[in-house]
């Protein structure tokens, strides 16, 4: 699996994106940033847009990414939770803020929902796809994303409380955010997001539970605050014997 951090941050600028990753070129997690990834040509190529949970950052792309690719006469499969297709649906396709792509062009929308359900797993061209409810201020799910001997999973938002989540998985690589530095760990409780002293916690259960650790890679920080995020988790990473790596944007790996 050929693995495409597009947005690896919780805020945008000229220099960083909001939440997307890319899976050989034909999945991709989140839509925060995938338009201004993503050539028309390569949109083109997605076979599917899984969406974790409703918060903007994790949706936004879709309406712009519809319109594109209705212009190339293409349409496009979105893969979410009940209640984040009708947050979609009510809010942002609706036909008062833009195009409703769900049911336009009549007869041949350029959107088609597939509706997923909890620890259902589902096949999606040559991947099999778990989501797992994480835990979020938002109902919210992580994917479990297998194909052939390689998995891995992607949490999207979650704050503290993930052991039932580790208890239904096992990937080789885990991507985890980790949004605010450890200052920050009553805001992370309150707003369901973690901190590296956060993720410490989590990553121990995981071991405890599953007897190793994957392959850990950080997405969804707070760009002002990405340094201080950095040192402590050199230090969570060294407490635990075991790299932890900041993603960023444009960043690829092979699993
Ligand atoms: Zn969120
Ligand atoms: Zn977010």
């Amino acid at each position: 699996m050929k693995i495409k951090f597009l947005g690896a941050h919780n805020s945008e600028s000229s220099t960083v994106r909001l939440a997307s990753i890319l899976i050989d070129n034909v999945l991709a997690l989140d839509a925060g940033s995938l338009t201004r990834s993503l050539s028309f040509t390569a949109q083109q190529k997605l076979e599917a847009v899984l969406l974790t949970h409703q918060h903007y950052d994790h949706i936004r792309d879709i309406p712009v990414m519809a319109m594109n690719l209705f212009l190339h006469e293409t349409a496009i499969n979105i893969y979410a939770t009940t209640e984040v297709c009708a947050m979609l649906a009510d809010h942002l396709l609706n036909h008062e803020l833009y195009r409703n792509f769900l049911e336009w062009p009549q007869g041949n929308p350029t959107i088609v929902f597939n509706l997923m359900e909890p620890l259902k797993t589902i096949q999606i061209g040559d991947y099999k796809v778990t989501p797992v409810p994480v835990s979020h201020s938002v109902p919210a799910v992580g994917f479990q994303i297998t194909s052939g001997d390689k998995t891995l999973f992607y949490t999207g938002d979650t704050g503290p409380g993930l052991a039932k989540c580790w208890q239904m998985i096992s990937p080789k690589l885990l991507i985890i955010e980790t949004t605010a530095p450890n200052r920050y760990e009553d805001f992370g409780r309150k707003s369901s997001h973690l901190t590296p002293s956060l993720l410490k916690e989590e990553l121990l259960s995981f071991r405890q539970i599953k007897g190793y650790l994957p392959q850990i890679y950080l997405v969804h920080m707070n760009p002002r605050q990405e340094k201080e995020i950095a040192a402590e988790i050199a230090a969570v990473s060294s407490d635990l014997g075991h790299p932890i790596t900041l993603a960023h944007e444009g960043l690829q790996i092979n699993l």
